[in-house]
């Protein structure tokens, strides 16, 4: 099924997110992970592309998984900074052999120490959009940051690249984390004032380990609001407190989202199904 189709249609929809294995042996763990998520009837599950590339063997098998085994749309991400046009293509067509027609169209972080692009690279998420494109029928997201992304000089220029990278032919987007909904609300009137009318979906990132809070945060460029901090820094250091504190945030964002009239709703889960399973029942009633 395609992704766009079911953001579309009539109620609420929570999304989940597993990452690859780095190597073939935590493989049966994460379809572990991806068989419990899948028991709370996600509307899409995605699956992460390592950062080299290395990973993509495995992302496409567990989406495979996903969308076969276990009857959940799947969402495979891609991303290109690390590989030639002729590797994308290769990975494209797995995709399209394995029956999987929705991709999260990526560009990666650039690592500091790398030539890129090389003459044979996309250098922009758009640029591989426009390729996946005309190589097949699928349905494409893309990433967006309410915050900037890092890399860009200021939000409106930013902003003229999520535009210029929606009309290559992205279906729908998906969000950087973030802790504070202003941010999203604040994003989501300036996109639509610049013209991008695709479905937005927030991207909510359960922070429940707290010593990941500040390299997530470095890393993604989201600002911890003070609430937010006074949480992790009390309870950072219990992981059982830390993990119920963790979940009951980005419940209470998920609720901000739902009766501000938000219907599409993603979770950075990262392969567990136990804070998954906690935001579902928190919101039983809500989503029903
Ligand atoms: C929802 C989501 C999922 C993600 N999943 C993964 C994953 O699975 N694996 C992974 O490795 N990483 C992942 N990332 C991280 C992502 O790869 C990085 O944030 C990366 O730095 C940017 O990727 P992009 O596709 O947004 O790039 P782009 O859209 O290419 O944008 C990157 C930067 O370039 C600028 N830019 C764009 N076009 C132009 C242009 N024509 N001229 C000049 N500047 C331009 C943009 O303003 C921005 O600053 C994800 C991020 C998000 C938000």
């Amino acid at each position: 099924m395609r992704i766009i189709d079911r953001l579309n249609s009539e109620g609420i929809h929570i999304s989940f997110e597993v990452f690859p294995p780095k190597t073939d042996t935590g493989f049966e763990s994460v379809l572990r992970a991806t068989d419990e998520m899948a028991k709370l009837s996600p509307s899409y599950m995605s699956v992460t592309y390592g950062a080299g590339g290395g990973t993509s063997k495995n992302t496409v098998k567990i989406a495979s998984h996903i969308q076969h085994d276990l009857g959940v749309p799947a969402l495979a991400h891609l991303t290109c900074y690390s590989s030639t046009k002729e590797m994308v293509a290769d990975v494209v067509k797995q995709l399209k052999e394995n029956g999987i027609e929705n991709i999260l169209a990526l560009r990666g972080d650039i690592p500091k120490d790398v030539d890129f692009p090389l003459p044979n690279q996309y250098r922009h998420a758009s640029e591989l959009i426009e390729d996946i494109r005309s190589q097949g029928d699928f349905c494409i997201g893309a990433a967006c940051y309410p915050e900037g992304h890092p890399e860009a000089a200021h939000k409106k220029e930013d902003i003229r690249h999520l535009k210029e990278k929606v009309d290559q032919g992205v279906d729908f987007l998906t969000t950087q984390m973030f802790f504070d909904n202003n941010y999203f609300y604040n994003f989501l009137y300036r996109i639509r004032e610049q013209g991008i009318t695709v479905p937005v979906i927030p991207g909510i990132m359960p922070m429940t380990n707290g010593r990941q809070i500040k390299r997530s945060c470095e890393m993604s460029g989201a600002e911890l609001p003070a609430r937010f901090r006074a949480i992790a820094d009390y309870f950072g250091d219990n992981p059982a407190a830390m993990m119920q504190a963790g979940i009951a945030y980005a419940t209470d964002q998920i609720i901000d989202l739902i009766a501000n009239d938000i219907r599409n709703i993603h979770v950075y889960s990262m392969n567990k199904p136990e804070v998954a399973a906690a935001i579902v029942r928190n919101l039983s009633d809500i989503i029903a």
